[in-house]
């Protein structure tokens, strides 16, 4: 089937890769893409750190399945609430759940409910200007980060970076101004496993070395006989001892969360250690310990009842790729590989179904209040971009009111 309609749930690195897979095989697919947000990208836009603009270059790539390749936005269209997934499974031949997954996890221990934790998604949508953002935290001098995959790292990072560090970025006068006034001094990051079994890759750590005004003390980093995980604490080790500027940076590793303590705002977290029992005062906790699902979909179940889940195929015309299938885990590129497993198999099975030309496809959306597109998107990213101040490449529109104002504008002709 050449002619069938595929929709994709969310307009992130997934259903992006996903829909440039589609298309290269069957350009005569029709392949539109649907996101909650007035604009595409998911977490390259909102979760990717915003000194790393060389990541989110990828959106050069992801934009010209729309120029080029034919595939649609819908945006401000969110699943479960605009439009239910038994619409979409009537309107199209394929939908395709790329939802991602966006909420913090939980620590799971007594105490993790007291005011003055903040998971590490909320924080980088107040830094990255989402317009679901709640406002930026108070963190107090001290604050103590939980975990230690790339998520950890990308926020040690910017809580230890100065204003100049920052240059080139898209970080927001907002963010600016918070970072710049946070009054931190020390930062403690602790992980659970061994430094040999950090979620961290190398060049995250590495790239710390770098950094302007720390000075950073790694405790504990053990050794391995395992070629790979002693490159691990190689790069960690390399770190101790680092001296540019008076914010302390403190590693430590072996570090199970026990209990957090304190009554109107957290005043330590205890871990159980090798060695017992220990308890490390702080002003915050920020967890980056991983994200569940947000929103109505309900992933739980359709996994469990899936009938293939390992290859994205969760019910007849009803497949899920990138954190939705695979939960948080995996970097931009890895999507990748996902998607173009997926996209065969797609094909494989819109090829063995017979083609429904009464499909209604995206007039489902016809009547649904501030639709967005592609030009829209194009509208609001020219805006951002056009005239950015001195040290920043973009400056986000940071409300939903104002991103759907820009993108209804009708183009002026000259
Ligand atoms: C803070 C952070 C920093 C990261 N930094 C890097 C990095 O530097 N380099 C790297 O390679 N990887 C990085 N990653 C990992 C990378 O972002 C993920 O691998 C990738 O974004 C996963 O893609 P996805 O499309 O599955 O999910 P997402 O990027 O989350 O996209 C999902 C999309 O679905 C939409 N959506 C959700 N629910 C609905 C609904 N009900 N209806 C309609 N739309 C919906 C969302 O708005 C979103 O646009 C980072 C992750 C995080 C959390």
């Amino acid at each position: 089937m050449t002619n069938g309609q595929v929709v994709i749930v969310g307009a992130g690195p997934s259903g992006c890769y996903l829909a440039q897979a589609l298309l290269k095989a069957c350009p005569e697919l029709q392949v539109d893409l649907i996101d909650r947000l007035p604009v595409p990208y998911g977490l390259v836009r909102y979760g990717v750190a915003a000194d790393h603009q060389g990541t989110k270059g990828v959106t050069r790539q992801f934009a010209r399945i729309f120029e080029r390749q034919g595939a649609r936005f819908f945006g401000n269209v969110e699943i479960g609430k605009c439009v239910t997934l038994d619409d979409l499974r009537s309107a199209y031949d394929a939908v395709v759940l790329a939802a991602g997954l966006s909420k913090d996890r939980k620590l799971g221990i007594p105490g993790d409910r007291i005011p003055g934790i903040f998971g590490a998604g909320n924080v980088t949508r107040a830094l990255y200007d989402h317009p679901d953002a709640e406002n930026l935290p108070s963190l107090g001098s001290r604050p103590l980060i939980i975990g230690n995959g790339n998520v950890a790292i990308d926020l040690l990072r910017l809580l230890a970076k100065s204003t100049e560090e920052m240059e080139g970025s898209d970080l927001g006068q907002a963010a600016t101004d918070w970072l710049a006034t946070s009054g931190i001094e020390e930062i403690t990051i602790t992980g659970r496993s061994p430094a040999a079994r950090a979620k961290f890759d190398v060049v995250m750590i590495k790239e710390l070395a770098k950094l302007a005004g720390v000075t950073i003390r790694v405790v504990g980093a053990g050794t391995s006989d395992d070629p790979d995980e002693q490159k691990k604490i190689d790069a960690v080790e390399a770190l101790d001892g680092l001296s540019t500027g008076p914010r302390r940076i403190t590693f430590r590793f072996g570090m199970t969360p026990a209990a957090v303590d304190g009554e109107t705002w957290v005043k330590a977290v205890t871990f159980k250690t090798t060695e017992g029992i220990e308890s490390i005062a702080c002003t915050s906790v920020l967890t980056a310990i991983g994200f569940d699902p947000a929103g109505d979909l309900p992933r739980a179940e359709l996994i469990a009842a899936a009938s293939d889940a390992e290859a994205g195929a969760l019910a007849p015309g009803l497949y899920a790729t990138g954190w939705f299938r695979r939960g948080p885990r995996g970097t931009i590129p890895e999507n990748r590989t996902d998607a173009q497993a997926l996209a065969a198999r797609i094909l494989k099975d819109l090829n063995a179904a017979d083609a429904n030309a009464n499909k209604l496809g995206p007039t489902i959306f016809q009547n649904l209040p501030d639709l967005t597109d592609y030009s829209g998107w194009s509208r609001i990213d020219a805006a951002e971009t056009a005239d950015p101040p001195p040290g920043r490449c973009r400056v986000k529109i940071a409300t939903r009111e104002a991103m759907l104002t820009l993108a209804s504008e009708k183009e002026t002709k000259p």
